[in-house]
């Protein structure tokens, strides 16, 4: 079924062993972080504008990244990510520093020290030839689409965002952002959020988006090129708002991307009842014209490849998959990469869920399927806590969907969508871990949940799936 995310266009060798920086071993939590040396539990950032410019033509980005943050303990020296882009120069609170780099990490010196608590502001101005950077799940991050208008397209999950801004790459870092893209007149640059202004002028046209987010940066996308696109309207059930959608898709491909997009508003509508209000202020799917290995949930933009459009709807799981994302996995981001089933594992679910929904197969039908794939797989597969290289092992995306069925067999279809319901509502726009939503189930079925959970997320053998209860119904209300 599935799989989303963790690779675009270029499959690169593997990594070994990220390596911790100093200030990273002194201020990680407890628990052993899945790529310490990434991100900086330094400082928290509140907002990034990217002001960017892009000329397809020889493949140079030139861009100026304004960013407020605040400290989370005293500082001396402000590290972010950034990859295989060159430091024009830069500014901490409108000072000018003299920035360092290490590796894949940018290191800038405050002017003065900060105290933990104090906000701050960093002014940096880069550039370069962007492109994918390499991470133990292959090449990720910035990438070209080979097509005839050098077209570009961002798949960051999870460590590629420093392929084309300086930030912090944490999924848990969540900010507002302002794009400000210019590229050649007759060129198209889309981003996540709302699109506040576009102007043409002279041989140039800017595109400007603001997302108001929170959002992780991973979870950031840009794309160039010349795109048709599609709006449409969709009703939020639970608000009675209407959400509004954009999608973008090269014009040879419109025929069948509509076809194949065109449910989106019912899938707003059914998973609006039933996991709580849509959480962003926009939507809609970009197809580009490559073909890509998985698509990608980025935030209220997930992108495809033009081989996940057949006019035949044959990859309608990965369009209603991408959207899940928008609840679980975006508006409620992981802590950590340990806690990735909470992501794929929901957002497979939903194929599920869907999938009943329009009279297809049952979510009980295929989770039992799934259940006698999984069974016939080597049990050594721990789903809270998979280890960091798979993090992305089809068993997380399987067992996690299969683990939220056997609490819906168990609490039953009502109290199971509360449920569902009620953790979007408690950690929309933060981050959250597999701890609270364990704490979380036991609030609702305090004697079931507990050890239920723990057979499916912390021992290795596959648990049995509950029987199934008499009337299927999820899907249906
Ligand atoms: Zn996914």
């Amino acid at each position: 079924m599935t799989r989303c995310t963790r690779r675009a266009l270029i499959r690169g060798a593997a990594l070994g062993p990220l390596a911790a920086t100093a200030a990273d071993r002194l201020s990680q939590p407890a628990a052993e972080r899945y790529f310490p040396g990434h991100g900086s539990y330094g400082h928290h950032t509140t907002s990034y504008e990217l002001r960017l410019a892009y000329d397809p033509a020889a493949g140079v980005l030139e861009g100026r990244a304004l960013i407020r943050a605040v400290a989370a303990r005293p500082l001396r020296e402000v590290e972010l990510d950034l990859a295989r882009l060159t430091v024009r120069g830069a500014r901490v609170d409108g000072i000018g520093v003299r920035a360092r780099t290490r590796r894949s990490k940018l290191l800038l010196p405050t002017p003065h020290p900060f105290a933990a608590g104090a906000p701050f502001t960093l002014d940096i101005a880069y550039g370069g030839r962007p492109g994918p950077v390499r991470s133990p799940f292959g090449a990720i991050g910035w990438d070209r689409t080979g097509d005839a208008h050098g077209g570009t397209l961002v798949a960051a999950q999870p460590l590629g965002a420093p392929s084309w801004f300086p930030c912090n790459d944490r999924p848990d870092d969540k900010a507002e952002f302002v794009f400000r893209i210019t590229v050649p007149r007759g060129h198209h640059a889309l981003a996540n959020g709302t699109l506040a202004e576009h102007r043409a002028d002279g041989a140039t046209e800017c595109w400007t988006y603001h997302h108001s987010g929170p959002m992780a940066p991973y979870l950031a996308a840009l794309y160039t090129g010349r795109f048709a696109h599609d709006t449409w309207r969709a009703r939020d059930s639970a608000t009675g708002r209407t959400v509004t959608g954009r999608d973008a898709y090269p014009a040879h491909l419109s025929h069948h991307a509509r076809h194949d997009l065109a449910r989106q508003p019912a899938m707003i509508e059914a998973f609006t009842g039933w996991f709580g209000p849509y959480p962003f202020e926009t939507y809609g799917a970009v197809v580009v014209d490559a073909d890509l290995d998985e698509p990608v949930e980025n935030q209220t933009l997930p992108v495809f490849g033009r081989n996940h459009i057949d006019g035949g709807r044959t990859w309608e799981t990965l369009v209603a998959h991408e959207l899940a994302h928008q609840w679980f996995g975006n508006s409620v981001s992981l802590r950590d990469w340990r806690d990735i089933w909470l992501n794929e594992g929901f957002a497979t679910y939903c194929e599920w869920l869907w999938s009943e929904h329009i009279g297809e197969d049952p979510a009980d039908a295929i989770a039992r399927r799934e259940w006698a794939a999984l069974h016939s797989r080597p049990q050594n597969l721990r789903l809270g806590d998979p280890g960091r290289d798979r993090i992305f092992d089809d068993r997380v995306y399987t067992r996690g969907a299969c683990t939220l069925h056997a609490l819906r067999l168990t609490m039953g279809d009502e109290r199971f969508l509360t449920l569902l319901r009620s953790w979007h509502h408690a950690h929309r726009g933060r981050s959250a871990d597999t701890r609270a939503f364990v704490a979380h189930a036991a609030r609702h079925a305090p004697h079931t949940t507990g050890p239920l959970l723990h057979a499916w997320l912390y021992d290795e053998p596959l648990p049995p799936l509950p029987p199934p209860s008499p009337p299927p119904g999820v899907g249906r209300t």
